[in-house]
């Protein structure tokens, strides 16, 4: 469903990502683990078409992302238009670390707020859909409060919930739990973990060890900017092959 060939990104003359090679089935969940600085933000945000890689391909369901398919007469791609851009980003979710939820805006009306300007939907409608969303990550009870009457947790909760109304094909999440207290964590990775297990395809950054190996079907290991390690999640973190994948377990457990 999620195809990067040889993804390079270069801020200025910094190389970030040095070609990357990363395949995601459809209904599966690849965690991405790596240290501070490797790259891990960057090549999710290639994903969804926050930054443009430098080289190399990003395909999401066979289409290639960015750029028509068909090159110029002279070989050379040529860009989307940005309302071509973006209808390709619709179809991709993103929760980041800090739940970015519209302060003066309850939860309900932060979930229902993409569905009508962005695609139309009648209030009615996305107001029932984001009723059932926020049931489906435990805030039925929470839909008419403000995003500062909300524990962390419980923003978060409401930001998944604001990237599934549109529907999204992908889900990608950039260290979800990471801005959390301790206690919230958990609750945050249930429903994560619920997501999965209704088949939705994700890829997830995070250091959570015990989720990746509980949850993941593919754990990606990156240090800097290249993909060092790939593969079944719970094989490599019981049996990791490279000293530093190694050694970056020991370092986050
Ligand atoms: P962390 O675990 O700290 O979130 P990361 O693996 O997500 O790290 P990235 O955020 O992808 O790492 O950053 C990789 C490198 O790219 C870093 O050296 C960072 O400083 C650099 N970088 C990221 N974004 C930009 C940018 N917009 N301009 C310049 N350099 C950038
Ligand atoms: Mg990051």
């Amino acid at each position: 469903l999620v195809e990067l060939r040889g993804v390079h990104k270069e801020f200025g003359s910094l190389p970030v990502l040095k070609g990357c090679d990363l395949t995601v089935r459809e209904g599966e969940v690849t965690v991405l683990i790596g240290p501070s600085g490797s790259g891990k933000s960057t090549l999710l945000r290639c994903v969804n078409q926050l930054e443009i890689p430098t080289a190399g391909a990003v395909y999401v369901d066979g289409v290639l992302q960015g750029y028509r398919e068909q090159p110029l007469a002279d070989g050379r791609l040529q860009r989307l238009k940005p309302k071509e851009i973006d209808a390709q980003r619709s179809r991709i979710g993103m929760v980041f670390q800090r739940f970015d939820l519209f302060p003066h805006r309850t939860a309900l009306q932060n979930v229902m707020e993409a569905p009508v300007h962005v695609k139309g939907m009648p209030k009615a409608q996305a107001q029932a859909q984001a009723r059932d969303l926020l049931a489906r990550v435990g805030l039925a009870e929470r839909a008419d409060h403000y995003p500062s009457e909300l524990s962390g947790g419980q923003q978060q909760r409401v930001a998944i919930a604001r990237a599934l109304a549109m529907e999204p094909e992908v889900m990608l999440f950039d260290e979800p739990t990471s801005a959390l207290d301790p206690e919230l964590v958990a609750e945050v990775l249930q429903v994560l973990k619920d997501l999965a297990q209704q088949g939705l395809t994700m890829i997830v950054v995070t250091h959570e060890i015990g989720f990746a190996r509980e949850v993941a079907d593919s754990l990606v290991f990156m240090d800097d900017g290249q993909i060092v390690e790939q593969g079944p999640a719970r094989q490599l973190i019981d049996a990791p092959r490279s000293e530093r994948l190694k050694d970056f377990i020991q370092s986050v457990l």
